[in-house]
Parts: C-alpha cells; structure tokens; sequence
C-alpha cells in the first residue's frame, strides 16, 4: 500500500463518486441491460500487466454503470430502500481502511467494544426491555442480513429445544408464522433441519392489513401439540414484506411464553420508524421476545450490510454457535473477560460494521433520525392522496410506514385481468427508467408496491412518479378496450 499512491486514486475516486450522486437522476432507475451484456464487453481472462486507472475509471462509466440499479436514485421506489449516506459511506471507508477481521475481542478491541456500545444505545432509542441490554444477560451484535439474524436465532431457540426435550426431538420441532412473513425464515428452517412438514405457515388475516391472527396461532398450536409434536418457535414481523403490516406482538408473546417457546421479532424494514415515539408503539409486546432485529441498512442512513440482531439472554446464541478451536485462544477469551462475536454468528470472520453505525448516529444525532423518517412517512401519505384523487386507483391496504400498497382497479373483477393491467402498467413505468417500484400479490390480487425511503427522495419526486403512473394507466387502460 502506497500511502500517496492512495491519496491520489481516493480523491480521484471520491471525485468520482461525488459526481455520480450529483447526476444519479440521469441514469434509468432500472438498468435496461440484457442477461449477458458484461461477458460481451470484458475480456475472458484477468489482465496479465497492470491497468491505469483511466482506463478503469473508463469501463466502469461505459461497462458497469450501465448495469447497475440505482437504489440510490431519488426515483427509486421498489422492494424496500437501501440507504446509504455520507456518514456510512465515511464509515464504510474507514471500516475498509482498517480492514480488520474482528472475531475475537484481541483481533481489534475497537471493534468489538464499539459495536456493544452502539448497539445499545440504538436499543435505548427504540426503548427495548433493559433484559436486551449488554449490562443485562442480553445484547445486540451486528449481522450481515436479517436472514443471518433469523438463522441464529432458530438456531439457539432449537438447540435451547433439544437440550429440553432431547436431541432425538428435532423432528418433533415446529416452527410458526404467518404466510406474509419473509422467506428468509423458511431458509434458516432448512439449514437448521427443521423438518420442512414441521414449519407451520398461517394464513394471515386479510382485514387486519395481511397481520397474522393470534387465535389461528393458537388453534395450530393446538394440533401440533395433540399430535405430539413440539411448538418451539413463533416469528413475527414489525413491517412485512408485502404490505408492511404489524403482527399482534403481546398476544404472539404471550403464546409463545405460555408454550416456553423462542419468540422472534423481524422488524428489517420498519424497525427504524420505532425511533420516533409515535410509531414506537408498534413494538410494544417485545417484552415477551427472545430476540429482536432490525436491518440500519435499510431505512437508516447506513450503507449495507448492518442488520442489528439483540437478544434477551446472550448465553443461547453462545451455546449453539461458540468453537475454542486451539489457534484462537487468548488471554482475554480465556478468562470470560470479554465479548467474542465469532460466537454470536455463522462466520469466524467480521467487518468493522459498528463504525459506520456509530458515524451515522453521531453525525445526524437522533432528532434529525427521527425528521428523516418522518419526511419518507409524509411523502407516502401524499403519495396516498394523490391515489385518492383518481378514481382509477385504489390504495389496496393500509399505509403504515412509508409503503403504500395500490393498484390500478380493473374493469372487471377477474384477477388475471387486473393482474394483466397492472402488470402493464409497472412494465412500463420502470422500462422508461425515470421509476422503479415493484409488486407483490395479496389474496389474489396483484399488486404495486410504492416504497418511499431513498434519502434524496424530495415530493417533486413523489410528484413526477404520480403523473408517470398516471399517463401509464392512460395508455394500459385504452389497450383495453
Ligand atoms: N425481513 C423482512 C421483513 C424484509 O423485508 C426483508 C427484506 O426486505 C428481510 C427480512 C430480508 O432481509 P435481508 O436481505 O437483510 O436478509
């Protein structure tokens, strides 16, 4: 490493990048490239001499932006946001330049004492239970994703289960949720061996805003257990998916402890509005959780990856996930004076993920957290008025967050038609490239997906996205007839 070499190619490349979010709206939200378009602009085999940077920097205007998406872009309203922000990317920079792997505590004390710190502060401004916090028997750790997040905790929750019930019970084990949580769920289930006739998915209720139905939890339940089998797991979400909707966490709670049952809580998405206190209360109920995760790297100012994962008893995790394999030990491990994170989840090896977190807290502060996702909640809403002003549209379900649900309403009632029209008019909303959003299906029903939450995402925005659709279903709706 080139100390002045790097000061060079880094200005040249904060250059770069700064340029890039100054024209990002130039771009098609959507890349339009063609599977396959990269294998027929690059060579086939790695450069034998070294390249220049020019020429670099050529290809990836000319080659790469080309197939990029930009989740970045203030026109970008699909899945659910990404965001990044000059105090994670500062982060992200930083995090790169140490460039440490940080297993163990020795590896990098920083790391390790930084991200405990952090994440409980981030757990006191969501106001989790104090049982949550480090000084308590619980703790946040960073993850790479909520799935990660998710397989962990199935994991301590099924090795707490067979260490109760017998190791010769794992095909007795059952796992719950509703159909409108995410597959990252069904995935841990098949890497931790759950038996895949043992996972339980429960018809959510399509008048509660697609929220699960604590009473047919129950009535599940209760098969299972007439039938011998072991209720071990219950997931809920804060924000699904789909339709952002809120499962009925004190009465998922109460299932779960009246079942001693691991109660986890997914809130990926919206788990950044409980920061503000008039929607902290979509979380009341994490009382009776064992381990709740929230992803900063979606609706926080913080780049990806940084899913924070908290758990009430740490001593779970450790158990099912902990090796002492001889090149590890150390001092510090060995006498239990502090944390090892390689215990706490899949990989031996870690990024110093707590630095962009911490920069990000540190240079916005709370309040502005809190105005940032009050502004994404009230572009929704006129995101919303303006659906209400045109009786071609319809809002399909509630608006919670920042997602609103909608769809152009077909001539008739026969969902492969509205599925048609509405599939027509997305295709062509996101092929002119000035959008993307995406769809989902709920009973039956296809449906648009308006998923405010990019950070240069302004109501002009919001506003030109609306006249778009509207022109769009102009045209879908005169093919029609
Ligand atoms: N849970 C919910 C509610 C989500 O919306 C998502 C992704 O959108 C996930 C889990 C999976 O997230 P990740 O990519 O962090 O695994």
């Amino acid at each position: 490493m080139d100390a002045e070499q790097l000061r060079e190619c880094g200005h040249r490349m904060v250059d770069f990048v700064a340029d890039y979010y100054k024209s990002i709206e130039a771009f098609p939200v959507l890349s339009q490239v063609q599977p396959g378009y990269l294998k027929e602009v690059l060579p086939d085999s790695a450069p034998r001499q070294p390249d220049t940077l020019d020429s670099l920097f050529d290809d990836i205007q000319q080659k790469i932006i080309p197939g990029v998406t930009h989740w970045q872009s203030p026109n970008y309203f699909a899945y659910y946001p990404s965001n990044s922000s000059t105090a994670g990317f500062l982060g992200e920079m930083l995090s790169a330049a140490f460039n440490i792997v940080g297993f163990s505590w020795i590896t990098s004390p920083a790391a390790t004492e930084l991200e405990v710190i952090v994440l409980d502060w981030f757990a006191k401004m969501l106001q989790l239970p104090s049982q949550f916090l480090s000084t308590a028997l619980g703790g946040g750790v960073i993850q790479g994703t909520a799935s990660e997040a998710v397989l962990v905790a199935l994991l301590a929750a099924r090795d707490r289960a067979l260490k109760k019930h017998g190791k010769h019970s794992l095909e007795k084990l059952v796992v719950y949720a509703s159909d409108q949580t995410h597959s990252a769920l069904q995935k841990a289930c098949q890497i931790a061996g759950i038996f895949s006739e043992n996972v339980r998915v429960v018809i959510a209720d399509c008048n509660k805003n697609y929220a699960v139905a604590p009473e047919a939890v129950s009535e599940a339940l209760s098969i299972d257990l007439s039938s011998g089998l072991i209720p071990f797991f219950i997931c809920a979400t804060v924000g699904t998916t789909s339709s952002s909707a809120v499962d009925p966490l004190p009465e998922l709670g109460q299932i779960a402890k009246s079942n001693d049952m691991w109660f986890h809580i997914d809130a990926a998405y919206a788990g950044s509005a409980c920061i503000c206190p008039e929607y902290r209360h979509h979380l009341n109920g994490v009382e009776e959780a064992d381990s709740f995760n929230m992803n900063a790297h979606k609706w926080f100012l913080t780049n990806f990856d940084c899913s924070l994962l908290w758990v009430k008893d740490r001593s779970f995790l450790i158990q099912s996930l902990s090796t002492n394999p001889e090149f590890l030990k150390n001092k510090a491990s060995q006498a239990n004076s502090v944390v090892d994170f390689k215990d706490w989840q899949i990989p031996l090896g870690r990024r110093f993920r707590s630095l962009k977190l911490w920069m990000v807290l540190r240079l916005y502060g709370v309040d502005n957290l809190q105005s940032y996702i009050r502004k994404h909640i009230h572009l929704a809403e006129h995101f919303e008025q303006l659906l209400l002003s045109d009786s071609r549209f319809e809002v399909v379900t509630p608006r919670t967050f920042s997602l609103v649900c909608f769809r152009l309403v077909p001539p008739t009632s026969d969902h492969e038609n509205g599925r048609k029209l509405n599939y027509d008019m997305m295709d062509g909303v996101n092929s002119s490239g000035k959008i993307f959003l995406s769809h989902t299906v709920l009973s039956g029903k296809f449906v648009l997906r308006f998923a405010v939450g990019a950070p240069l995402t302004e109501e002009r925005h919001v506003d030109a996205a609306w006249k778009l659709l509207q022109d769009e279903a102009t045209k879908v709706l005169g093919k029609m007839v």
